[in-house]
């Protein structure tokens, strides 16, 4: 009888153990732009992919949006690890050591990483009354109009900052353009659409939509090649192709905790991260969308984080190069 006791007692807390995390307190995805917008879309979207294999979990969304998404990033370096405080980031992670002076927190050694989601292309896009139809014509009306015009995004280190200035720099469009930072790229689309700004490069998670309903218009790509398998953007040419050489810019988002975290909390949100990458359902909105799930190591923390720093690395050249056209 007594050792039936200590039995039941020994599987009620296992049983505990096990249900310890998540438990009923909501897991929290730091989005460190403003809702509607790209990383946000990945992040609700991943979310509900997650929620499918974390039983009970409950996530919630939070926008800490501001200075190109270091404000959110701050926040998480900074949260309890207990598991309950996620960010949801992309290449600013590798961006904003080289484009900040002082940051809060080191990308490298202040958050456990849980892995990578996916590899999303951005395209470049005007106001729908620019008068340019095709990339050509678009390149040669900013070379002339640049003083005039304005090329909006979602504050220094965000993705459509870093590739503005990228672009910027290849085409040697030394036209200062006037640069309008938002909250993220869903203020500047709502802006863009309005024609209240000139110009957008953004991922084509928030910029497929816009481009089919005819509401921006669309120039160029800014992958290597055409996005050959996309049904819309497979139309649109890359700026490789136009002449840019060189040019290739594919952004990414990933999954971080705060450092501390418990290596057996961690370990459940990388398995769920994982099966969310397998999950048909998000795949196709992904694809869609004209981003590309992970598939390789780098949905591994270690791969990931091997991935970061080396991108650290290839973006340090890139960005002193195009600071020039930094305001
Ligand atoms: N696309 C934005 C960027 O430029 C961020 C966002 O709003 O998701 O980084």
């Amino acid at each position: 009888m007594k050792r039936l006791l200590v039995l039941a007692l020994a599987v009620t807390a296992l049983f505990a153990n096990a249900q310890a995390y998540p438990g009923s307190k909501p897991i929290s995805f730091v989005v460190p732009f403003a809702a509607g917008g790209p990383t946000d879309r990945v992040a609700r979207d991943l979310a509900q992919a997650m929620r499918k294999t974390l039983p009970g979990a409950n996530f919630v969304i939070e926008n800490v949006n501001g200075a190109g998404g270091t404000m959110g990033a701050t926040k998480v370096a900074k949260a309890n690890p207990d598991g309950h405080t996620l960010l949801l980031w992309h290449i600013g992670m590798a961006s904003t050591p080289g484009l900040y002076r002082k940051l809060q927190y080191k990308p490298l050694e202040d958050f456990e990483y849980l892995g990578m989601v996916n590899d999303v292309p951005m395209t470049l896009i005007g106001r729908p009354q620019l008068p340019a139809n095709t990339y050509r014509d678009f390149e040669n009306y900013i070379k002339a109009n640049g003083a005039k015009l304005n090329i909006a995004h979602a504050g220094l280190g965000s993705a459509s900052h870093l590739c503005g200035l990228m672009w910027q720099s290849a085409v040697n469009a030394k036209v200062a353009m006037a640069t309008i930072p938002f909250g993220g790229t869903a203020p500047a689309m709502t802006a863009l659409v309005r024609g209240q700004v000139d110009v957008l490069c953004d991922q084509t998670t928030n910029t497929t939509s816009q481009i089919e309903s005819g509401r921006v218009k669309a120039y160029a790509v800014t992958t290597a090649g055409r996005l050959t398998n996309h049904k819309l953007l497979k139309d649109y040419p890359s700026l490789q192709e136009m002449g840019l050489k060189g040019f290739n810019l594919t952004i990414w988002h990933g999954l971080y905790a705060p450092k501390g975290t418990p290596a057996a909390v961690l370990k459940q949100l990388n398995e769920a991260l994982k099966l969310a990458l397998k999950d048909p359902e998000f795949i196709k909105k992904q694809e869609d969308l004209g981003a590309i799930v992970v598939t390789d190591n780098r949905m591994e923390p270690a791969g990931h984080k091997a991935f970061v720093a080396a991108e650290i690395e290839k973006l340090k050249p890139l960005i002193e190069a195009a600071g020039k056209f930094a305001d």
